[in-house]
């Protein structure tokens, strides 16, 4: 593919700035003949010196960005955003209403953590101070601030599914539903050229048909270019019932031996699902009546958002609401906020269901619920979401015998159970499907994926001839010159 360095005014191109050949950093830039549109800031994970260079090197001006299409609240979508308006931003993020509460909670959150992880490295070179200089840790602040993302989200403009919106001189934006959290969109991107109209579909993330709460994935109709995610590019999910099942069994056994159920859960849709199967299972009494605490201010706040924004989610949800049954709000169910009550669970020696982040055991309340649990086999840990390499929740996961937590050793006694019919992405064979119904398009762009993933989607589209292409980080590709027809 050909490499297009100069901007030419005539030409509309597409640079993949991040999220290529991997999964965190979403971003990409596309040059009409009159603005710059950027899709998706997200942030990019790595160690420190890699995270706060990735994320504070641009190879654009972020003052003369025209607009930011904004796909959704996920952090390696929308995460970078703030420091954006460090660096000059001043655009408009479009994205949709729902979205936009999301990403007020998100955002704060990831200021937070890099505050306080700020204020631990200070206190590290406090320490150090009178040794040698070149081992003392090297740092700069967070990306940004509480005040500068809320500020930063002050900027966001929402609009609805469905409305096609101006925003620069020559480029509109629709979003529609993605299936894959709350107010996620697919985005369609028209560019309006003198002789014609390109069509540029992105689903990134792309999420599943029939997932709980939410509407299914908008197929995309008259492309000339698919922009799609491979997370799951060469693997299948388990069917979505099954992750009620799997619930219902591990409950009913942990419950029958009196013990006590840790869930894990990403504070973000994975404690909203998870409660909302409860509720349903509760209504059908397939599991018995205990108490459930979602131990987790941000997972509180996030569900505020889902309170507020029903009318992004499927009819199953509408008509329980009409029918007073709100799926985030019954009986049993009690949303932890101080540390004391959190501590107190422990002393609770009833049966009971704790939700608690951190999503893959890393930090926060679930840490303290493990240690008191862990060692018993009357208690189950449930595992809902990805655990990454050299986490906690994966040593779990791997059943390993003793695990380490908050510095000391603890023996893994308690049962270990599994879901992975949860997830909110397509796997590889939605994604086939997918892009056959998007199809023809000229050209379609697999991105958000580790190396392999992506490469075994791309020998699946080679084969079905619907001529997939794997960028390169920061490759640029020329999608059409002014007079392009067809
Ligand atoms: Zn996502």
């Amino acid at each position: 593919m050909k490499k297009h360095k100069q901007a030419s005014s005539r030409q509309v191109k597409l640079q993949f700035l991040g999220g290529v050949r991997t999964v965190t950093g979403s971003s990409h830039l596309l040059t009409t003949p009159k603005s710059q549109i950027l899709i998706d800031a997200g942030l990019f994970y790595g160690h420190r010196e890699e995270f706060y260079r990735v994320n504070t090197t641009f190879s654009y001006h972020p003052s003369k960005i025209s607009a930011v299409a904004l796909s959704h609240a996920h952090i390696d979508h929308c995460g970078n955003i703030p420091t954006l308006f460090r660096y000059g931003l001043h655009a408009k993020i479009y994205t949709t209403s729902a979205t936009r509460d999301l990403c007020k909670q998100m955002l704060a959150d990831s200021a937070r953590v890099q505050e306080e992880d700020f204020r631990y490295l200070k206190k590290i070179a406090h320490h150090m101070r009178g040794q040698v200089r070149r081992d003392a840790p090297r740092f700069r602040g967070p990306l940004y601030t509480e005040r500068e993302a809320l500020r930063a989200v002050g900027r966001f403009r929402p609009l609805h599914y469905g409305q096609r919106f101006k925003v620069s001189h020559d480029v509109t934006l629709t979003f529609f539903d993605a299936g894959h959290i709350l107010g996620a969109s697919v985005i369609l991107i028209e560019v309006h050229m003198q002789h014609k109209t390109i069509r540029i579909g992105y689903a990134v993330d792309l999420g599943r048909k029939d997932l709980p709460m939410l509407n299914d994935p908008t197929v995309f109709r008259d492309l000339d270019t698919l922009i799609l995610e491979s997370t799951y590019g060469g693997r299948m999910h388990a069917p979505i019932p099954e992750a009620k099942e799997k619930l219902r069994d591990a409950i009913t056994r942990t419950v029958a031996r009196r013990g006590k159920i840790i869930i894990p859960a990403f504070a973000l849709e994975r404690t909203q699902e998870v409660v909302y199967y409860i509720s349903e299972l509760l209504k059908e009494k397939a599991i018995p009546e205990i108490p459930i605490y979602v131990d987790s201010p941000l997972a509180a706040k996030i569900t505020e958002v889902f309170r507020r924004n029903v009318h992004y989610m499927n009819h199953e949800v509408k008509n329980m609401i009409r029918r007073d049954h709100s799926p985030f709000d019954f009986a049993p169910l009690r949303y932890v906020q101080g540390q004391e009550e959190s501590k107190s669970l422990n002393n609770d020696k009833r049966p009971m269901i704790i939700l608690a982040g951190s999503g893959m055991c890393e930090a926060g309340r679930v840490l303290h619920h493990l240690k008191n649990n862990i060692t018993e086999s009357r208690n189950t840990v449930l595992v809902v979401g990805y655990m990454a390499k050299n986490t906690l929740g994966k040593r779990i996961v791997d059943r390993e015998r003793i695990v380490r937590i908050y510095g000391l050793e603890y023996e893994l006694n308690a049962e270990v159970v599994v879901i992975n019919a949860l997830s909110g992405h397509a796997d590889a064979n939605d994604l086939l499907r997918y892009a056959q119904e998007c199809s023809p398009f000229k050209r379609v762009f697999l991105v958000h994926g580790d190396e392999e993933q992506t490469k075994s989607l791309y020998d699946r589209f080679q084969e079905h001839q619907l001529n997939p292409y794997m960028p390169q980080k920061d490759e640029e590709v020329l999608l059409c010159e002014e007079g392009c027809r067809g």
